[in-house]
């Protein structure tokens, strides 16, 4: 494993292979019987303990997430490990609270009631950009439902999901009940996702590969849930106020490096506000310290690989050709690791790559809108569905946005803050099903219906319809 802001060696770990896949899946369904049985309490005492042993262990979690994926230390610690432990503390929380309709007499004769139980073993494969929040994003509620849990990290960030399942197992979590497997998508992940003896598969991750996932688990009939890629755009009126928007677009664009599903991707700027946006997010950007993710001071960290780098810079360099004006950045600093500048591109074609595809680095592409039909159709003009916001102080136009932006998440006057208790999922090609709060949990249970014959005849009324006794 290699740290990416000095390309120097982080740690040596094994690969799975999938006969480990195959053990782990066997492990996982020896252990569902006892937790899925286990009481709403007892679960979430697990839990709780998990979220307060996280929570001691901070300083490591962070010093581990820095180290492998090069963010700043200011990130990790503010953002992605208090959040994960919000977020574990919030799953302790929501497994005693499962809801169903009333049971009743909805016929006569019967008395129905619900029953909300485990799907089962299920099967997580996470991405590398927020290893640990996206571990704690698909396997506290899974958990939580009382299912048991196979998750597979990426090959390049396995450290945080290595250490959750060990503060779970210190937590009192059965053994069996979560498992690591690591190693590569095309040996771990193709053997996970298309396993046979799992019950459900979701995936948080690219959309070309959530779709190969899906075929995977389709054979099979497997349940799954896909969080994929985001293209979001960031919509400016003419009424906004200026200094927040810019303010805004610089944080969401640069939030990990761009490297973030949700990030300000796609600027569409009111053409009165044009100039004055571009202008002042390239001040911003260019004052944006890049460089050691471990010093506080840090702003912006390296791209996960110099692989991606090359991406995310061919991207960049093939903007001009369609007509983009890079105002800023479009250069990696010399020197080891994966760094890349902050880049705003302004005048983008709606066809040019830059403006249509997942760059997932630290990049903001603008355009200018005519009126708020345009404005609307353009943020909609995506195949992503993921996450939006609209700038305004009008509270009808801001209505309005958030009417028919078509996505997963909008915000007003803010892009990116996520809580525990609110939704995160997309539309489209951004996936489907939701991460965080309850509505995550009912992605790990399966409702059953009981119906019960109260009336204790043999001869039901109801039987006269199929056959008449002669
Ligand atoms: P990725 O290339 O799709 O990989 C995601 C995971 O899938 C990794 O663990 C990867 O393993 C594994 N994988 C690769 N090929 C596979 C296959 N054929 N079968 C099964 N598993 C396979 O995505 P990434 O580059 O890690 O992450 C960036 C992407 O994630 C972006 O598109 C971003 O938008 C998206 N994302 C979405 C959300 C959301 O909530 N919607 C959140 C975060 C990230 P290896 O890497 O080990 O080979």
């Amino acid at each position: 494993m290699i740290n990416p802001a000095t390309g120097a060696p982080v740690a040596e770990y094994a690969l799975a292979q999938p006969a480990d896949v195959d053990a782990a899946v066997a492990s996982a369904r020896a252990a569902l019987g006892g937790w899925a049985t286990a009481t709403p309490a007892e679960r979430s005492a697990v839990l709780a303990k998990l979220a307060k042993l996280a929570d001691e262990a901070t300083a490591d979690l962070v010093a581990e997430e820095v180290s492998q994926t090069g963010k700043p230390v200011r990130l990790a610690t503010e953002f992605d490990v208090p959040g994960s432990v919000d977020n574990i503390d919030f799953f302790a929380g929501a497994a005693r609270h499962l809801e169903g309709k009333a049971s009743g007499e909805y016929s006569a004769d019967h008395t129905s009631s619900i029953r909300r139980e485990a799907v089962g073993v299920v099967a997580t494969i996470t991405p590398w950009n927020y290893p640990l929040q996206m571990a704690v994003w698909k396997v506290l509620p899974a958990l939580a439902a009382g299912c048991s849990v196979v998750i597979k990290p990426a090959e390049i960030t396995p450290l945080t999901t290595l250490t959750l399942a060990r503060l779970a197992a210190e937590a009192g979590l059965p053994a069996g009940v979560f498992n690591v497997v690591t190693g590569s998508g095309a040996d771990v992940g193709t053997a996970l996702a298309g396993h046979a003896d799992v019950d459900m598969v979701t995936f948080t991750g690219s959309t070309p590969v959530g779709r190969k996932v899906m075929l995977a688990a389709a054979a099979h009939g497997h349940r799954t849930q896909l969080e994929l890629g985001g293209k979001a755009p960031f919509v400016v009126f003419d009424d906004a106020d200026l200094d927040a928007a810019i303010q805004g677009a610089v944080a969401g664009a640069l939030i990990n490096t761009g490297q973030d599903c949700t990030a300000a991707t796609r600027a569409i700027v009111a053409r009165d506000l044009y100039d004055d946006f571009v202008a002042g997010v390239a001040e911003v950007m260019s004052n944006i310290v890049v460089g050691d993710p471990g010093d506080p001071d840090t702003d912006l960290g390296p791209l996960i690989t110099l692989a991606h780098r090359a991406k995310v810079a061919g991207m960049v360099e093939r903007a001009p050709g369609e007509g983009g004006r890079i105002v800023t950045g479009g250069v990696a600093p010399d020197g080891p690791g994966s760094f890349y500048r902050p880049t705003l591109i302004a005048d983008v074609s709606e066809q040019s790559e830059v403006w249509r595809d997942e760059i997932f680095g630290p990049v903001l592409a603008v355009r200018s809108f005519t009126d708020d039909d345009d404005a609307l159709r353009q943020a909609n003009d995506t195949a992503y569905g993921l996450a939006a916001s609209a700038w305004t102080r009008d509270v009808y136009r801001a209505q309005r946005a958030s009417r028919e932006i078509h996505a997963g998440c909008v915000w007003i006057n803010d892009h990116i803050p996520i809580i525990s208790e609110m939704p995160h999922g997309g539309f489209g090609a951004s996936g489907f099903g939701k991460d965080m709060s309850q509505y995550s949990l009912e992605e790990y249970l399966s409702i059953k219906h009981v119906m019960s014959d109260i009336t204790g005849v043999a001869d039901k009324t109801w039987h006269r319809t199929i056959f008449t006794k002669r």
